[in-house]
């Protein structure tokens, strides 16, 4: 038995040798990783998530066995439990550890520290700057913030581009000529299928594991026909297959939705990006590297580049800015609880639901558009109540944790903090129709506002566009809109609305019999 060295608790979104919480030399002390009985139960995760977490967990502590650490896999009542059980066992002379991602987390290991229950005292790690896993560190961020009332994703990412030299030219400007391609990025779904898209079918160790999820009550989808990478090497040969067979379409079509498509042009990565399998910096260089190499245009090198570079490291530094109050915001008071049709697609006959929720129950993921455009868009036409949906995606997603959902779906899907986003992203069906093909099989009519069989995007739009007429006055963006919904009569108007109040009234509540306990993590 070791004793008096330190324990190196590896999170569960920590999974890369590279990172601070694995010393270098693997007789440094004992590696801990815990699967947190807690934190599974916290929401009704989707299976197929579990299994990706717990089997990369898993290959995880194999590979680092093999390379001669001493590690450990606990099965504990919480992390915090399994990590005091550690240091107990070794005798351990203190805890290393990265910051924790999410807040609940963070917020019990501090009071394990503050109340000296681990037994040993806890060194953190920051998880961003150089050597860590983001780009930046929390307080470059925070920094860079100031306190600044309002946060401009754009002007982040320019200040990213310059400082890391991405995308720039010999004089500094953007290659290009512009900051942004989204103007060409933003093109229906063409007449060709996407690409096949390479998917890693289990081993023994995740066919054991997926055995084992299927079996757990309270859970959402199924473990069986799991195929996400689980390892380094899975998600960098994803990261390479992406850039040489769909970089090319993903730029174009990344907008672009089609029945029964979930991959489309997209890169997959996102699930093993947030394990840690991968970082962002070799992301971004390889995306760069494709670009010059010819593999990539520039449009969608750029396109890809914002994602990682830009919007995922300004949302993981509004996250650690604004909480605990970002999990409170509610600025357009929705009150309707989460409907049954996010967990069941069959309780809806809109095809564009039904299509984007089957999928991620099928395979827990779904692309930025679906994810905005359709359920984000309808959750807030709907005035669907942030904090349930934000849950829903966290629990749903493959890819998804507080500091990814909360951001994303408070901020730019409900407009429920406006302080980093500048318009709430609601579109009628017009937007759904131009993008996908999903219309052409629904009951409904796209080309109808309202009464029997009309789009319901379409009255719920214009209902929003009513319901919040200051907000929508007040956005140079949006006023236009009003100037139309003016133009009609009150007799339209009032068709708008009853079809809108009788949609709502007719949605039924979800009955999950869940609350959410993620603090006790
Ligand atoms: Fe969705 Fe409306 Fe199109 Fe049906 S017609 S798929 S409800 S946007």
């Amino acid at each position: 038995m070791e004793d008096g060295k330190p324990v190196f608790f590896v999170g569960p979104w920590d999974l890369n040798a590279e990172l601070p919480c694995v010393p270098q030399d693997p007789a440094a002390g004992s590696v801990l990783l815990v699967e947190s009985i807690a934190k599974g139960k916290a929401l009704p995760f989707h299976r197929k998530k579990l299994v990706l977490v717990l089997s990369a967990l898993h290959h995880f502590a194999r590979e680092l066995a093999n390379r001669g650490y001493d590690v450990t896999v606990l099965r504990a009542r919480s992390y915090v439990d399994g990590i005091r059980q550690q240091v107990e066992a070794r005798r351990g002379s203190r805890v290393e550890a990265m910051k924790p991602r999410e807040w609940g987390l963070a917020q019990a290991l501090a009071r394990a520290d503050r109340e000296g229950t681990l037994g040993a005292p806890l060194r953190l790690h920051d998880d961003g700057g150089a050597g860590s896993h983001f780009f930046l560190t929390r307080q470059e961020f925070a920094g860079w913030a100031g306190d600044a009332p309002k946060l401009r994703m754009d002007t982040f990412y320019r200040k990213m581009r310059r400082d890391f030299g991405v995308l720039l030219d010999a004089k500094g400007k953007p290659e290009g000529g512009r900051w942004s391609f989204d103007k060409e990025n933003r093109k229906p779904p063409p007449d060709h299928q996407p690409p096949p898209v390479e998917r890693f079918p289990p081993n023994q160790l995740t066919r054991s594991i997926m055995e084992r999820v299927e079996g757990w009550a309270g859970r959402w989808g199924s473990a069986y026909g799991f195929d996400w990478p689980v390892t380094r090497a899975q998600a960098l040969e994803a990261l390479d297959r992406f850039l040489d067979q769909r970089g090319e379409g993903y730029g174009p079509y990344q907008d672009a939705m089609l029945k029964d498509q979930p991959w489309m042009w997209h890169s997959l990565i996102s699930p093993a990006l947030n394990l840690s399998l991968i970082s962002p910096r070799e992301v971004v260089a390889r995306a760069l590297e494709a670009w010059r190499g010819g593999a990539l245009p520039l449009a969608s090198a750029e396109g890809f580049i914002r994602q990682v570079l830009g919007w995922r490291e300004f949302l993981r530094g509004v996250y650690w800015r604004q909480m605990p109050g970002l999990r409170e915001a509610n600025g357009l008071q929705a009150q309707r609880p989460l409907p049954k049709l996010f967990w069941d697609p069959s309780a809806t006959d809109l095809e564009c639901l039904k299509q984007s929720v089957g999928q991620v129950l099928e395979t827990g993921y779904g692309h930025h558009i679906q994810r905005l455009m359709v359920l984000g868009n309808f959750a807030l036409l709907a005035g669907i109540r942030p904090l349930e949906v934000s849950h829903w995606f966290w629990a749903g997603f493959v890819d998804a944790y507080e500091w990814v959902e909360l951001p994303n779906v408070h901020g730019m899907a409900l407009f429920a903090d406006e302080t980093f986003t500048t318009k709430p992203y609601a579109a009628s069906g017009a937007y759904i129709h131009r993008m996908s093909d999903y219309c052409g099989s629904c009951r409904y009519s796209v080309k109808q506002r309202s009464g029997e069989g009309a789009c319901p995007f379409n009255h719920l739009f214009w209902s929003f566009i009513d319901q919040h007429r200051p907000l929508v006055a007040a956005n140079p963006r949006m006023k236009v809109l009003l100037r139309t919904w003016d133009r009609w009569d009150s007799e339209e108007q009032e068709s708008i609305r009853r079809s809108s109040a009788e949609f709502l009234a007719g949605l039924d509540e979800a009955q999950t019999g869940w609350s959410f306990e993620d603090d006790a993590c």
